[in-house]
């Protein structure tokens, strides 16, 4: 379950009980881990149930190993590798000890 899949399930009044300003902002926190689903006060126990078992089918591995290859993009891994002394490998960095 994505986080647009879930905003659908939400009551959508974006009251704020759940520490988000929004019921889509929830969402994303919710599929996101920061957030658990019982903080929305207005979802029935057999929603919170079944949402709960269609959240635990969500693979993040994908969405953090998707950020960090962008967020490691922005760094200059030859200059990182001298200033700790090591060296820029074939498929990695070598460290000495
Ligand atoms: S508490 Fe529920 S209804 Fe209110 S903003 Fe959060 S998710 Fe939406």
């Amino acid at each position: 379950m994505n986080s647009i899949e879930l905003y659908k399930e939400l009551p959508k009044t974006n009251c704020g009980q759940c520490d988000e300003r929004t019921c889509l902002a929830f969402a994303i926190s919710v599929v996101k881990g920061s957030k658990y689903l019982n903080l929305c006060p207005f979802l029935q126990e057999d929603k919170l149930q079944r949402l709960s078992r269609s959240l635990k089918k969500v693979d993040i591995t994908a969405g953090i190993l998707e950020t960090l290859r962008v967020e490691t993009v922005k760094y200059n891994i030859e200059e990182i590798a001298g200033s700790i002394g090591a060296r820029v490998v074939e498929n990695g960095i070598e460290v000495r000890c």
